[in-house]
């Protein structure tokens, strides 16, 4: 293990959060609640779709053979509807009325869809079909979509729309789904009030929580907001005693190496097993890693910027980990044209806030946001993604593509 005041590289920071790291539990909720999470075991179908062969088109169940040749007569012995089928069997010579989903009725092999039909009032039984079959029989035949027994979703998938409309249609009124791991956040500082408080003098909002804490409902994790710890000892001991049992604590600020910087120091009093605090990472650099115990520790830097932008790189991974979402260390990554020249990159991976901008022939491009303060909240918002270059990145010239990662937080 490498001595605990080297500076990282970002990948090797975010492979020591990763290590080791176990799913969450599964736990059954039911479809009304499954929307968004991450499925934990195979779903296998307990039905088959369509359960029966059924019609596709508002028409008339026929012999196909009996209506090869046309204009052709036939007469009407039933009819099948949805959810209530007709019980005779059709023979030579014979047709059923049947409309969209009804079953297929037995002894028919085709649909003649009721535009090609000409019928009578006076004699309803009485059909004449005009045009001969299309290529399509207008038939859904059962098993068509899936049979029982197959395995249609895998651990690891998040449950859209559409895969909860299949589930339905498995059979499922309740999913397996992994446990949404518990993400306690701490604000530290003596100059933090609550959101919606007026600030004192010398005093700034709490803002930074409620940025993580969207990032960990976003990703799939759950909230514990233990808000505001002081720059005293016994504050933050307080606090993180009532961050236990959450899989992760995240701490925001006070991780530097100033006189109030007491984050690393008390958690390492309170048992914290110290990975790393520093990280070659523009903006970020005073991150801080550890294990308590089965619980993980990440302390961001304070200012809005480089917290939210270090939760995204690097508690976002963890959190896919523990749902057992792979790869785990996919960050969505896109390549894009510069649609402005950059200077070369210091030895820190930099996350510059950019917009995208159409160049005069109409592509998409990406250009850096004037102001890279990590302080700056406004530009950030603004910003539709980081531009991410590699420490010691040479100069970038226009067109060139670089990294991007969209900004979806
Ligand atoms: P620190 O990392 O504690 O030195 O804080 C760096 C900067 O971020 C300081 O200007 C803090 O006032 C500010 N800051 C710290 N925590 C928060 C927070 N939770 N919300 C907003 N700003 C913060
Ligand atoms: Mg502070």
């Amino acid at each position: 293990m490498a001595s605990s005041s080297s500076v990282l590289s970002v990948s090797e920071a975010q492979k020591r959060i990763l290590a080791g790291a176990v799913e969450t539990d599964s736990e059954l909720v039911s479809l009304e609640d499954a929307f968004g999470r991450i499925i934990a075991e195979p779903l296998i179908a307990k039905l088959t779709q369509p359960p029966f062969s059924a019609s596709a088109m508002d028409g008339y169940a026929v012999i196909g053979s009996d209506v090869l040749k046309t204009p052709v007569p036939l007469r009407v012995i039933g009819e099948s509807a949805a959810g209530h089928g007709f019980s005779g069997t059709v023979e030579s010579g014979q047709a059923v009325r049947i409309f969209t989903g009804a079953p297929l009725p037995k002894g028919a092999d085709a649909i003649v869809i009721q535009e090609n039909v000409i019928t009578s009032k006076e004699t309803p039984r009485d059909i004449v079909i005009i045009s001969g079959l299309p290529d399509a029989n207008h038939i859904r035949p059962r098993g068509g979509d899936f049979s029982k027994g197959d395995v249609l979703m895998e651990p690891g998938a998040t449950l859209t729309s559409r895969h909860l409309t299949l589930a339905a249609s498995m059979g499922y009124g309740t999913i397996p789904v992994r446990q949404r791991p518990v993400v306690a956040i701490l604000s530290t500082g003596d100059e933090l009030v609550r959101a919606g408080v007026q600030p004192g003098v010398n005093q700034i909002v709490a803002s930074n929580g409620h940025g993580l804490a969207g990032i960990v409902k976003g990703y799939g994790g759950q909230v514990r907001l233990l808000g505001i710890a002081s720059d005293t000892r016994e504050s933050l001991k307080d606090k993180i005693q009532q961050a236990r049992g959450a899989d992760v604590l995240v701490t925001i600020g006070g991780a530097s190496v100033g006189d109030h910087d007491l984050v690393g120091p008390v958690l390492k009093e309170a048992g914290m097993d110290l990975d790393f605090w520093k990280i070659a990472m523009r903006p970020g650099k005073p991150l801080l890693f550890g294990r308590l115990g089965k619980q993980r520790i990440i302390g961001v830097p304070g200012n809005p910027v480089s917290a939210l932008i270090c939760a995204r790189v690097f508690l976002v991974p963890l959190l896919r980990a523990l749902l057992g979402i792979q790869p785990a260390l996919d960050q969505g990554f896109k390549s894009m044209p510069l649609g402005e020249e950059i200077g070369e990159n210091g030895p820190r991976e930099h996350y510059m806030r950019a917009i995208y901008e159409r160049d005069h022939s109409g592509c998409k491009t990406v250009i850096p946001l004037p102001n890279q303060d990590s302080s700056l909240m406004v530009p950030f918002v603004r910003a539709d993604c980081l531009i991410v270059r590699p420490a010691g990145a040479p100069q970038a010239g226009v067109g060139e593509n670089v990294t991007v990662l969209p900004l979806d937080f």
